[in-house]
């Protein structure tokens, strides 16, 4: 920015110098203010007080009489910051008979330099003076101060200054000009509107100079850099693709008979000084006042400036950072005018506070393009994320369409191979062979381990997409322990295994003869699930006459399980990695007992629903240690018709024993498991009628007058619904047992809730089929 450099000298009473020097104190606080809260520069204000203060043997020769001059004679101030400077003088002169001081405030950077300068050397180093011949005021200080001076000024002296119109005229300008860049600068600071700025300026500066016009040029850095392109992508000047051409975007007309330019191109050929753009870049003005003259030799000027009635000019260049934003131009049109330096300076100023407020603009801009870009590209990012979303939404629709297949499809001829080889298994008058007794136990092994293997699928899965809920209930957690050291007995005695049970109770163990039990809180079905696959394992990783123990105690609000084996053990670096899903270690033990490598990984989900955790503790060939720890759960209400809550200890009772051959109807439109219901039910002496539907054969359900009614789930569910509600309420069936046949996937009506008295998860286990059935028809 160039220096606003400026003198102002006047006479006036002597009072007038002490108002103004109160003036630069103020003024050095202000300075003061601004400079702590932005650079945290210091204020130096230095008076003759000082220089009368200190030792003359400190000064050097050559500025010793320049010094004494000024201890003796006038009477100054001088102000200096990082940002701003000025110097106060005043002279005591005669006139008129009477005494008075002539002032002279001075901003010019070379006149306060050369008036520092011997100073220097006199005054301490501490005093911080810095002389700088190209020292720069900052402009928006050197206003505010130029304006507050000359009010003072100009109050103090109105009996003086009524003297002397010639001076009080032109103070009045001065005043007049630094109020009108007062309100500019104050302007430029209440709107980020490039436009509104530019308009109301250009109106303003053209009442105030009393110019015929007065234009803004903007000079044309491609189609995006013109007018106040505000949304689009901010058009930084680019000098390489300057063309020198523009147009007259801003425009103020002093009176209505004359023309407008707005819009108007200045063709560059005109133009006979290819040097004339960079010299505006560098910060010249031009003030021309006869056209005629100075386009003399020029024909294409002069016709552009008669096309535009145009006599005198003044042009001042607006220059933002450096490059050449456009042009604040003055017209005189009905005669030629004399432009005087004080204008041009004006004009000057104006430039160098609107390049501000377009490089204000400008980055506000380009901040406003970043932020729209931003949002631009983060809801593009959102859509693809819904999109990502919507595919993920639509792969899991189809993963858990493909477990409910998989639960269907697969269990429904496992049903088949289980029931039909258990029940080949079981009838005596078969009169099988051993061997082909031993290729059905086969049969019926490997269905077995199928429906394990279907069955941690879909648990797992139902755990992963958190479809797992706990069912709580308070238990004894040593009869759990008992009945899972009973399932997997017989595959320990087959491995000369040795199984072990210890239940801690306040340090010591409790023995069976004790009733031995441990009360706990949780989901008693999920506890045998976790001690089930810990036991399994620990008994298929252990060789033969091995010890696996199984340790319960509860302590803190846990209960704590640990499962010890005296078997292969696990590498300590395996052991991460062991709760990872279809992770298998790989020996020759996985090989022999197959497995998917998921049930520690349901283990894992299953403890954490429980809010708690398991370690392993291993040594590869001395045997491994898990210890489970499972959070006491808050007790739920639990519901009445719930599976889990109904026939916990049935007594089974041989079928063969059935003394009343009871009467049961099967619901079911699966054939095959109809077939192989019929055949265990009739193998077990039960009269068994098979009905595809209840609503099409109501009168033979009536005759037949059934004790039990089997139905499937798997009908739809109004069909269910109505044939349970309709045999519930009908007075001619009388007194029936119903008995549900469903895949825990199943979502239970709130109709089946209310009438069916006990449920049979699918695949259909005769052992627990006929269990029920003896169970309901003998309550
Ligand atoms: P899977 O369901 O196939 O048995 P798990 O998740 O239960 O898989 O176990 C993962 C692997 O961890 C097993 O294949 C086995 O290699 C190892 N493992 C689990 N328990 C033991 C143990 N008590 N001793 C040695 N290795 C074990």
């Amino acid at each position: 920015m160039s220096n606003l450099t400026s003198t102002i000298r006047g006479d006036y009473p002597l009072n007038t110098f002490e108002i103004v020097r109160d003036l630069w104190q103020q003024m050095a606080k202000i300075i003061c203010d601004r400079s702590s809260s932005t650079c945290g520069g210091e204020v130096r204000l230095v008076t003759n007080a000082q220089l009368q203060c200190h030792p003359e043997s400190a000064i050097s020769d050559s500025d010793t009489l320049a010094v004494i001059s000024l201890q003796n004679s006038p009477q100054f101030s001088l102000l200096q910051s990082d940002s701003f400077q000025a110097l106060l003088t005043g002279t005591l002169i005669e006139r008129d008979n009477s005494q008075q001081i002539a002032i002279e405030i001075s901003f010019e950077p070379t006149s306060i330099d050369e008036f520092i300068q011997p100073l220097l050397d006199y005054l301490p180093s501490t005093v911080g003076l810095i002389a700088d011949p190209n020292f720069t005021n900052n402009c928006e200080l050197q206003s505010c101060f130029t304006q507050l001076l000359l009010n003072a000024i100009v109050k103090s002296n109105s009996p003086t200054v009524s003297m002397c119109s010639e001076r009080e005229l032109h103070l009045q300008a001065q005043v007049e000009q630094a109020n009108l860049l007062n309100n500019i600068i104050t302007q430029i600071y209440q709107t980020l509107d490039l436009s509104v700025i530019l308009q109301a300026t250009v109106e303003r500066v053209q009442t105030f100079l009393r110019a015929d016009r007065l234009i803004i040029y903007q000079f044309d850095f491609g189609a995006e850099g013109l007018g106040d392109a505000r949304v689009a992508r901010p058009c930084r000047r680019d000098f390489t693709t300057y063309t020198g051409t523009g147009r007259v975007a801003y425009e103020s007309l002093g009176a209505a008979e004359l023309d407008s330019v707005l819009n108007i191109t200045e063709h560059q050929d005109c133009f006979d000084d290819p040097q004339l753009w960079q010299r505006y870049r560098e910060g010249m003005s031009r003030a021309i006042d006869r056209v005629d003259l100075e386009y003399a030799k020029n024909e294409c000027m002069l016709e552009l400036m008669a096309r535009s009635q145009i006599k005198s000019k003044l042009v001042v260049p607006i220059v933002v950072k450096s490059e050449l934003w456009g042009l604040a131009i003055a017209h005189q049109c009905h005669s030629s005018r004399h432009w005087q330096p004080r204008e041009t300076q004006f004009l000057q100023q104006v430039a160098e506070h609107l390049a501000l407020a377009i490089d204000r603009t400008e980055l506000y801009n380009d901040s406003l393009w970043h932020t729209q870009d931003l949002e631009q590209r983060v809801s593009e990012r959102t859509q693809d994320l819904r999109d990502a979303v919507i595919v993920a939404q639509t792969a899991n629709q189809s993963k858990t369409e493909f477990l409910a297949l998989l639960s269907h499809e697969l269990r429904t001829p496992l049903t088949s191979i289980l029931g039909l080889s258990a029940t080949l298994l079981r009838l005596p008058l078969l009169n099988l062979t051993e061997r082909q007794q031993h290729y059905i136990q086969i049969i019926n092994n490997s269905g077995e381990h199928l429906s394990e293997l279907i069955d941690d699928i879909l648990d797992f899965y139902k755990l992963e997409f958190g479809k797992t809920f706990l069912k709580v209930s308070e238990f004894s957690l040593a009869k759990s322990i008992e009945q899972i050291v009973e399932v997997v007995k017989p595959k320990a005695e087959i491995r000369k295994i040795n199984l072990e049970v210890q239940i801690i109770k306040d340090g010591s163990e409790l023995t069976q003869d004790d009733g031995r039990d441990l009360r706990f809180c949780g989901d008693p079905q999920r506890v045998r699930q976790i001690l089930l696959n810990i036991l399994t394992n620990a008994i298929k990783f252990t060789p033969a006459h091995g010890t696996v123990l199984v340790r319960a105690w509860s302590e803190d609000g846990y209960a704590v399980l640990e499962v010890e084996d005296s078997g292969i053990g696990i590498e300590s670096e395996q052991i991460p990695r062991l709760f990872k899903k279809f992770h298998q270690l790989n020996h020759n033990f996985d090989r022999d007992f197959g497995g998917m490598g998921l049930g520690l990984a349901i283990t894992q989900q299953l403890v954490e629903l429980h809010g708690g955790s398991i370690e392993v503790d291993s040594i590869v060939g001395s045997g491994s240690t898990f210890t489970v720890r499972l959070a006491t759960q808050p007790l739920q209400v639990s519901d009445r018709n719930d599976w889990q809550a109904m026939g916990q200890t049935l007594v089974f009772q041989d079928p063969e024993l059935n003394p009343v051959p009871n009467r049961i109807v099967l619901l079911e439109q699966d054939e095959e498991i109809a077939n192989f219901l019929c055949d265990i039910l009739t193998a077990a002496r039960y009269q068994v009628t098979w009905l595809l539907s209840a609503e099409s054969s109501f009168r033979q359900i009536a005759m037949f007058e059934p004790d039990l009614l089997i139905i499937d789930l798997a009908l739809d569910a109004q069909t269910v619904d109505r044939s349970i509600g309709n045999i519930r309420k009908s007075s001619t069936i009388g007194e029936v047992e119903i008995l549900a046949l469903a895949t825990k996937d199943d979502i239970i009506s709130p109709i089946s809730k209310q009438y069916v008295d006990d449920y049979l998860w699918k695949p259909i286990n005769p052992e627990q089929l006929l269990r029920k059935i003896t169970k309901l028809l003998s309550d």
